[in-house]
């Protein structure tokens, strides 16, 4: 059986690549053009003019868009070398763009490689991924987000046509997308699950009002990029159907697993990041007659901090490793687990970081307030912890029994007493020789 935790050398010259590149090329984007929205701007002359020289190297070092099949111009790399290149991509909001990787745009990508007709993927496939354009993925509503049932938006059969009634909520850069992939229930005589169908919309289909943008934490009401859209009978030609009828919960379930793991392991490298600043501070601040360092409670912080980041670190690619291996019930499990620990590590960890600068570590002047609030926001996108904690509890009862009669099968009287009749030949003799 393989048990091995290194990185096979050539790929590691790989990651060992990509580390320098974006610390020395990539990160300065995120101090120059901030802002959650600024990386998505595919019409940006500015920012086109300098991104595009890098994304042509990225292509040149064979990294691009690594999530899809050479056919794809990606490697079709499986998802433990994408966990591991994740960590590095995490210290930067730049760069999954610059790497042809951002989400939603890899699921996005991956349900039209994977469900689309020819000419879907000609339309949407082929300049989502030479990154001319991006995308967003229309699913949750005001009313409901984890709960699919109690999705309301439709479409209904109008000719050759869908005609698509009903809203979304938090579209992520709805307005800055091309085209949305949107979810609808088109049977509503079926559970949702089999009645629900993915169609691909253009941005500039009338009858989509973007009610408005809703932002993240520090963003002004009405700006930031997720997007509250009324879909107000919106006509999209039949060959806009992403898959079969029906389809749109396993289409849904395709550009989940990964997407999780990927940004779990995003989450690793930022948090990664927090720990190194924790680590300086802790032997640069002196107070009460010496450095943090010296201080046990410091160094508890540090060494829980390294522990658990490593912990969460071996899941993560642990899980990648589970998918890549083809079990698709652990990878569930697994894919889960993660999802649960993703804000917990971050907000453990980053909290702790911030707490060592002290006042420094609150402040617009450090990054660990604003990496400290992704940790709430890590535990509601793609589902709130509670589910997946549904999730992994159902799963992994699986493989248990309940026991039979009133007393658990580790009650200990019986248990007792069968051993001692096991060994009774043993155990009279031993009795005998007193
Ligand atoms: C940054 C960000 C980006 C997003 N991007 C997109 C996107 O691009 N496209 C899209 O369609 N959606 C997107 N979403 C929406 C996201 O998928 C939903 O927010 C998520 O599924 C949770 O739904 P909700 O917000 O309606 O919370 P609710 O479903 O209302 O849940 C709220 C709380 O209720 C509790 N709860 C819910 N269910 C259970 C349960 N079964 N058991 C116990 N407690 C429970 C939990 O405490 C949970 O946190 C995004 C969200 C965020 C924060």
């Amino acid at each position: 059986m393989a048990w091995d935790f290194a990185t096979e050398p050539e790929f590691q010259d790989k990651l060992d690549w990509m580390d320098e590149f974006v610390r020395e090329e990539v990160e300065p984007l995120d101090l120059a053009f901030p802002g959650s929205g600024a990386p998505f701007e595919t019409k940006n002359e500015k920012t086109n003019a300098l991104i595009k020289p890098l994304q042509k190297i990225v292509q040149e070092q064979e990294l691009w868009a690594c999530h899809m099949g050479p056919e794809l111009g990606g490697r079709g790399y499986g998802q433990l070398k994408l966990a591991l290149m994740n960590e590095i991509l995490g210290r930067s909001s730049w760069a999954p763009r610059v790497f042809g990787c951002q989400a939603p745009d890899t699921g996005n990508a991956e349900i039209i490689a994977h469900y689309g007709s020819e000419a879907q993927k000609k339309k949407y496939l082929e300049p989502l991924l030479k990154s001319e354009i991006v995308s967003s993925y229309s699913m949750t509503e005001p009313q409901a987000g984890s709960d699919p049932k109690e999705f309301k938006c439709a479409a209904f059969k109008s000719g050759d046509e869908w005609v698509i009634q009903g809203e979304k909520w938090y579209s992520s850069n709805a307005t800055l997308a091309e085209f949305l992939v949107v979810m609808a229930i088109t049977d509503f005589d079926v559970p949702i699950h089999q009645g629900a169908s993915m169609f691909l919309v253009p941005t500039d289909t009338p009858g989509i009002e973007f009610i408005r943008n809703v932002g993240m934490p520090g963003e002004p009401i009405g700006e930031g990029h997720h997007g509250y859209i009324h879909y107000n009978d919106v006509r999209v030609p039949e060959e806009n159907l992403l898959g079969s009828p029906g389809e749109a919960f396993s289409i849904a379930q395709t550009r989940l697993g990964g997407g999780r793991v990927h940004h779990a392991m995003r989450t690793v490298g930022q948090v990664k990041h927090a720990f190194d600043m924790m680590c300086e501070r802790a032997l640069s601040r002196f107070t009460q007659g010496s450095i943090l360092a010296k201080k046990q409670s410091v160094q508890n912080m540090i060494a829980d901090s390294y522990i658990e980041l490593e912990q969460f670190r071996l899941l993560v690619l642990k899980t990648a490793w589970v998918i890549d291996q083809g079990d698709k019930d652990l990878a569930r499990t697994h894919v889960a687990m993660v999802k649960v620990q993703t804000p917990k590590v971050m907000q453990d960890i980053v909290g702790r970081a911030l707490h060592v600068h002290g006042s420094l570590g609150c402040s617009n002047e450090m990054p660990l307030a604003n990496m400290w609030m992704q940790a709430p926001i890590m535990g509601i996108v793609d589902g709130p912890s509670e589910v997946h904690r549904v999730t992994i509890a159902r799963q992994v009862l699986k493989s248990y029994q309940p026991s039979e009669g009133l007393w658990p099968s580790k009650h200990l009287p019986p248990r007792v007493q069968a051993a001692k009749e096991k060994f009774a030949a043993i155990l009279e003799l031993e009795v005998g020789n007193l």
